[in-house]
């Protein structure tokens, strides 16, 4: 009796087995088709297999990847051959781990007028480098621009155009609003009109708008039509029906998609949503956008400190408003990942950032964003609350109080997943990257300020070799710490090519060479945009890298950035991009298979 039961156990266990694991019949193909797409090189950026000729995929991941010809069938699937990319080289796709969809909404369809130049998919635009070059310029638009509507440039900087002030914008335009955006994006000049279009015109008004208890009074002037900083965010309240509005920002994110595509970019991170004031409303509008739609884009958004501890009523309660928001984003293509930004000091464009010493030439003593108390108890409680954060810190004195805060954090086994990234790392000092490697920080740098600002700020604003030092790359390599490239767009455009192309280079837009022994290596820089990229933002093991069960997302490129001469690494033309298995050329802007 046991033993014919036993026989008929073992008779079922070799059916159940034969049927799970034997080969199925070649009439009955399982699962879902495999694309194998053929190329000259693919660009795995995985240490054990870096290049192959061919990649599968399958239901929008990668199923194999291998060298020589590619194979007729896979897995006993149905197996389509593609070669359209046969002469190009594939890369995973481009990651760029911080900037702001928002802001590039709202600045993308107003004027470029700026020192650099931009390649924008409306067309280029050159950068004008002198006053008389940006007032030629600016008259000429304001010319060419519809009477009846608020006219709005972005880009002004008052190192190559001089200041502005009312009167000179009045003496340009009196007919229509005339905004003029700084740069950094944290100043505004407007005309007589435009004051009148915010609802100022008279300086009762004005100092109505400004007596407010979050107001620095010393951030407005009503002679000058200039708002800054606080004062700025009164403004924009008044200017948001015109850079709010959702056709407005529609087409913002139209322009953004369509460079991110131009640029091979397939994954973000939104580096503080909320920017605006209201994490809602913003990450509403994104996931409406993205979540289901046919745009080769995904999004990380990032909540930030203040903006959570404001809705939540308390820092101690901002960790669980986090948790609450981040089960509203459902998928892989809009959502949240256990993740906070806080801010330590000003931005580095304006400049407003913290030096320790030299401070800046002109005596200014930069600015924090978030005092140094304040910064250490949100560490600390986003930090027990088993959050990563990220840290936008400009200055080495910002690095300095950033530093000794996160060295008091408990880097227990509690804490063994968390992660800290330092955002931007403008001005640093060999002792704070020595620090930074100790303790087991990764950086996400923005190499843009190097590029534009390294000349200027080295003649007006700093000691020449603490400017030449900007962004200080190669130490970081050298240190070994987790490094990826972002463009903090509108900061930097978002185009991880040209951002390598500065770390690899270190040529500021005068043509100087800046600090050579802070360049980044080939290999380092293109790591920066993809799998550090990744890492930054915890998604490593779906993106940033070419291996079989990865996303198949890659940037299709027409040469080998790993053989171009380094100063042509910008030069590189993307064709498009293959996002979850599907292509995307930057031509069409749409899918078309
Ligand atoms: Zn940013």
């Amino acid at each position: 009796m046991t033993s014919v039961f036993f026989r008929v156990l073992m008779t079922l266990a070799i059916i159940v087995f034969v049927a799970s694991c034997g080969p199925s019949t070649p009439d009955k193909p399982a699962g879902a088709p495999i694309t194998v797409y053929v190329a000259k090189t693919i660009i795995t950026m995985e240490p054990d297999q870096p290049k192959a000729q061919w990649v599968a995929v399958a239901d929008g991941k990668i199923v194999a990847l291998g060298d020589g010809s590619p194979p007729k069938m896979l897995d006993n699937r149905h197996t389509q051959i593609e070669k359209r990319f046969a002469d190009k080289v594939l890369m995973p796709g481009f990651i760029d781990p911080h900037l702001h969809p928002m802001i590039a909404a709202v600045l993308l369809p107003t004027h470029f007028i700026t020192p650099e130049d931009w390649n924008l998919p409306r067309g280029f635009e050159a950068g004008v480098k002198t006053r008389q070059a940006y007032l030629e310029k600016l008259k000429k638009e304001l010319a060419a621009a519809p009477p009846d509507q608020p006219f709005i440039t972005w880009g002004w900087h008052a190192l190559w155009h001089g200041p502005m002030s009312r009167a000179d914008l009045d003496a340009l335009d009196n007919t229509k609003p005339v905004f003029i955006w700084q740069r950094s994006f944290h100043e505004i000049v407007t005309n007589t009109k435009g004051m009148e279009y915010l609802g100022v015109g008279q300086k009762a008004d004005f100092e109505a708008l400004i007596d407010h208890p979050g107001i620095d009074p010393a951030h407005a002037d009503f002679e000058r039509g200039y708002f800054s900083e606080t004062a700025l965010a009164a403004a924009f309240r008044r200017l948001a029906p015109a850079v709010m509005a959702p056709k407005w920002l529609g087409r913002g994110l139209g322009e953004m998609n369509a460079l991110l595509l131009q640029n091979g970019v397939t994954t973000v991170s939104d580096m503080a949503t909320g920017i605006f004031g209201s994490f809602p409303m913003e990450a509403g509008l994104i996931q409406k956008t993205y979540a289901r739609s046919d745009i080769p884009l995904r999004v990380m958004l990032m909540p930030y400190a203040s903006e959570v501890t404001a809705r939540a009523g308390s820092l101690a309660a901002a960790p669980a408003l986090i948790k609450k928001d981040e089960a509203g984003f459902e998928g892989n293509r809009v959502f949240i990942n256990n993740r906070v930004k806080l801010l330590a000091d000003g931005a580095f464009f304006v400049p407003a950032m913290k030096l320790h010493s030299p401070a800046y030439l002109d005596g200014r003593p930069g600015k924090w964003i978030t005092k140094p108390d304040l910064l250490r108890q949100q560490a600390q409680t986003f930090w027990d609350a088993g959050f990563n954060l990220h840290i936008h810190v400009n200055g080495d004195g910002g690095l300095d109080v950033v530093l000794d805060t996160l060295a008091r954090l408990p880097r227990d086994g509690v804490h063994a997943d968390q992660r800290i990234i330092l955002e931007h790392l403008g001005i640093s000092r060999q002792d704070q990257i020595a620090r930074i490697a100790d303790l087991g920080l990764m950086v996400s740098a923005q190499p843009n300020y190097l590029y534009v600002l390294g000349g200027k700020y080295a003649d007006k604003l700093l000691e020449k070799d603490q400017a030449e030092h900007m962004v200080r790359l190669g130490s970081l390599e050298r240190a070994g710490v987790p490094l990826a490239l972002h463009s903090d767009m509108t900061m930097a455009p978002a185009d991880p090519l040209f951002l390598a192309w500065i770390g690899v280079n270190r040529v500021n837009m005068d043509g100087q060479l800046m600090a050579p022994e802070e360049r980044l290596s080939v290999d380092a820089a293109m790591r920066a945009i993809t799998i550090e990229a990744a890492r930054m933002i915890g998604l490593e093991d779906r993106i940033g890298s070419l291996a079989r069960g990865k996303t198949a997302d890659f940037t299709v490129l027409d040469e080998n950035p790993y053989a171009v001469e380094p100063m042509r690494l910008r030069d590189i033309h993307v064709d498009g991009v293959v996002f979850e298995g599907k292509w995307y050329d930057a031509k069409k802007g749409a899918s078309d298979n």
